[in-house]
């Protein structure tokens, strides 16, 4: 099959990873407890034996660190443990904390067994990440009270807490915050049929008329990834009430997610675009991340982060110790002819 790609820019396109305006819904729609929650069972089983240990035990969850791409549910799985253990959760993320102060204000706050959720935690920087070293391990934080010469270190006691990291690259942490977390759940891209789950819940909380096929197909063209599930359902709503009655069938959703040029393995422009350019000017790879970033425009962490992991994940794409190849069936999703890996001998 033949895909043409437009150059231009085109955000907020549907199968961006980010929060988007339209995703204010969300909170209606994620799962609440463990058991609502679709997919990742190994993370699932596992976590479930930590909570009910804690729980037994009395005492606060493990630290937490939750890494995988943007989208997958690591807000969701974060609020499932607070609900689970039956505590509250805070709020937070990394670039947003700015001072040791705003963070010491913060632990100082919560409650005994309470989670901070700290999202985007490889974006602490490092004066603020020192401060978490002792409250993640003894509960404490060291405060400095005055200034110069007779200026005091302080040492406060906070409440036993959980702190949970997100991230979508744990291996941007540095060593010593990641080995003060007892428990790494590493979330995975979900499979189509996990995802007709997700969009079949979303649909009945939404009051959205939908076939187990409309179901699938958004399912299968969402890049593995729920918040897209989530996100083109309301956009493929939109097009079955205009164009068919409100029913999202396989065909309205079909005909929906071509005009959002999305294609029928879940790849949008860029994706195209990316695949493209190694083949065009990169003769099919090997081609380094920042140079593929420079080419299409793109920043290389969005590249890595937002669009390579479901392109690793189908096939399309390799890496190397020397770069990024593109593979056979790329050429052929792409329509285009297939000469052999001749790249790989210049
Ligand atoms: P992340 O924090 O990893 O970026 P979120 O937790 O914000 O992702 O998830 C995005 C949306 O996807 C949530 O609003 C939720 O509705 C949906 N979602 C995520 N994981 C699941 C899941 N396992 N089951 C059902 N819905 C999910």
């Amino acid at each position: 099959m033949s895909i043409s790609f437009s150059e231009e820019a085109q955000e907020p396109i549907v199968t961006s990873t980010s929060i988007l305006p339209e995703d204010s819904t969300e909170g209606s729609l994620r799962p609440r407890y463990l058991r609502d929650y679709t997919g990742q069972e190994k993370a699932k089983d596992n976590l479930q034996v930590f909570i009910d240990a804690a729980r037994m035990r009395n005492e606060p969850l493990d630290h937490v660190l939750l890494y995988g791409p943007p989208g997958l549910g690591k807000t969701t799985m974060a609020a499932v443990i607070a609900n689970e253990m039956g505590v509250n959760m805070r709020i937070t993320s990394g670039p947003t904390i700015e001072k040791a102060g705003d963070l010491a204000a913060l632990l100082t706050n919560l409650q005994e067994n309470d989670i901070l959720f700290v999202d985007e935690i490889h974006r602490l920087n490092r004066a603020v990440e020192e401060i978490l070293y002792p409250a993640m391990e003894d509960y404490a934080i060291d405060i400095i009270i005055g200034k110069g010469p007779s200026a005091n270190s302080v040492r406060l006691d906070l409440p036993h807490f959980t702190l949970i990291g997100a991230t979508t690259r744990a291996g941007q942490l540095s060593a010593p915050l990641r080995d003060r977390f007892g428990v790494n759940l590493r979330l995975e891209l979900y499979s189509p049929e996990e995802l007709q789950r997700i969009v079949t819940r979303s649909a009945d909380i939404l009051g959205i008329e939908i076939e187990p096929s409309g179901a699938y197909e958004i399912a299968s063209r969402s890049r593995g990834t729920p918040r897209i599930a989530n996100r083109m359902l309301k956009r493929v709503r939109d097009y079955a009430q205009v164009r068919a009655d409100g029913v999202i069938t396989k065909e309205v959703a079909n005909d929906a997610l071509i005009r959002l040029e999305v294609d029928q393995l879940g790849l949008d422009a860029t994706d195209r675009r990316m695949l493209r350019s190694i083949i065009e000017f990169y003769n099919g790879g090997p081609v380094g991340l920042d140079t593929l970033a420079a080419t299409i425009g793109e920043e290389a962490v969005t590249l890595e982060d937002v669009y390579e992991p479901y392109l690793l994940q189908q096939g399309f794409l390799t890496r190397t110790p020397r770069g990024r190849c593109v593979t056979r069936r790329a050429y052929e999703h792409l329509g285009l002819e297939y000469l052999g890996q001749q790249q790989m001998e210049l």
